[in-house]
């Protein structure tokens, strides 16, 4: 289904063109400082303006996730984050620091002179066709400011959920939970795990015509068809509660909440569930079976939560296999322990990425997700209600066919998507 991206709040900023400036001609590991002065005595040297516009325009060239710009000993280290792994691009001479950190507040609207304080802020902006959203964050660090610069792209469409990588059983556990009317729908994992595309792409699966979908999200990624979404705003004039309490006035069958994050979000989600509305909602956990405690932690009540939970996704993303580079090999007796087979079986084969020019020598290229999808069964309502050990709830749960994250991992190493490394980076 086609889907235009939503419109940002902040006005887009459309970068002047510029010269391209060679970024590494400025790199003290290559030049000295002496130099540099000089350069910026005869005029030559690029403005904090260029510097950053020159950042920007490479981490959205080479699809970087975020930026990490950091003083360090002597020096203003900037590495793009790719996928989950840093790189070092460029490191900068340290009185750079200062004019390069205002010019980033500046463009999210932060104060530039408080420098004692954590900030953070947002703003948009078009990189030839491609529209992207920047967070911005600044924390003052011991020799100066660090600064996170996190790009969001907002790609023209809205995964299927065939297509965000779930196995065939999670799949069919993702859509018997998409077909109960009413009831709390949690996908969970830690920041940047993909959750909101997930939770996107199953409002644009139930999504219809005939039901009312509301949305309220902070702030709207994409824009839905068949349903009115709800953004709040950035003067904080309501909040999430406000807006549920207004949503469930407007009869609706399905409700997103962006993110609980608190107790009381929570308790507001829950009580949307119980007046019969299928409500998704996205919310940090370390696994599927954790995020009830961590409900129960936050001070939702048991019983509030027994009676409304229906199914939890625990969710994680891991590099695929560049495949312009992928090879077999054979497995060694420690990595064959690792997906469970027997020593004896020395054909079974695997693979990874020699490294090449296409995935910039890593062996990997995009990422797909590794899931785990736990189904509330009646036993386990009442285990919740009981607030028994997660431990007690695993075993519950295995009962019932639940299958640990890294089995659904393992399963993507043997098929060839991704390698034992990735895995134990991403699970340990
Ligand atoms: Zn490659």
């Amino acid at each position: 289904m086609a889907v235009t991206p939503q419109q940002p709040v902040q006005p887009h900023q459309t970068p002047q063109p510029q010269q391209r400036i060679a970024l590494e001609q400025l790199d003290i590991k290559s030049l000295s400082k002496d130099k540099i002065r000089d350069l910026f005595r005869q005029g030559k040297l690029p403005t904090a303006d260029q510097i950053v516009e020159e950042i920007l325009m490479r981490a959205v060239q080479e699809g970087a996730n975020d930026i990490h710009v950091e003083p360090i000993e002597g020096e203003m280290q900037i590495r793009f984050g790719h996928e989950g792994t840093l790189r070092r691009v460029v490191s900068l001479p340290s009185d750079m620091n200062d004019s390069v950190i205002s010019v980033l507040k500046s463009r999210a609207t932060m104060n530039q002179f408080e420098k004692k304080k954590p900030q953070e802020g947002r703003y948009s902006a078009m990189y030839g066709a491609e529209s992207l959203d920047f967070r911005v964050n600044v924390i003052p660090v011991l020799s100066g400011e660090r600064c996170l610069v996190r790009l969001l792209r907002k790609t023209a469409s809205i995964s299927r959920i065939e297509d965000l990588g779930f196995g065939r059983e999670n799949l069919k556990r993702f859509r018997t939970l998409l077909r109960f009317p009413r009831g709390l729908l949690l996908v969970t994992g830690p920041s940047g795990s993909g959750k909101t595309t997930t939770v996107y792409a199953a409002v644009n699966y139930v999504a219809s015509p005939e039901k009312c979908v509301i949305t309220v999200e902070d702030p709207v990624e994409y824009r839905l068809p068949y349903a009115s979404q709800v953004h709040l705003p950035p003067d904080k004039s309501f909040n999430f509660i406000d807006a549920l309490r207004a949503i469930l006035r407007q009869n609706p069958n399905i409700i997103m909440v962006g993110e609980i994050r608190d107790a009381e979000t929570g308790i507001v989600a829950g009580e949307a569930a119980l007046t019969g509305n299928l409500v998704l909602s996205t919310m940090l956990a370390d696994d599927a079976i954790g995020a009830i405690h961590r409900l129960l932690n936050l001070g939702v009540p048991a019983y509030w939560l027994a009676s409304t939970v229906v199914g939890i996704v625990y969710q994680l993303l891991i590099r695929k296999i560049c495949p312009n580079c992928k090879e077999e090999y054979q497995l060694s007796p420690e990595e064959l322990q690792m997906v469970g087979a027997p020593m004896e079986s020395s054909d079974l084969k695997l693979f990874r990425g020699r490294g090449c020019p296409n995935c910039m020598g890593t062996g990997y290229k995009g990422r797909v997700a590794i899931s785990e999808i736990v189904t509330i069964s009646p036993a386990l309502r009442d285990m919740i209600f009981q607030k028994e050990s997660i431990l007690a709830m695993r075993e519950e749960a295995s009962n019932c066919g639940f299958q640990a994250i890294r089995q659904d991992a393992v399963r993507k190493a043997l098929s060839g998507i991704t390698t034992l490394n990735e895995i134990t980076r991403v699970l340990g």
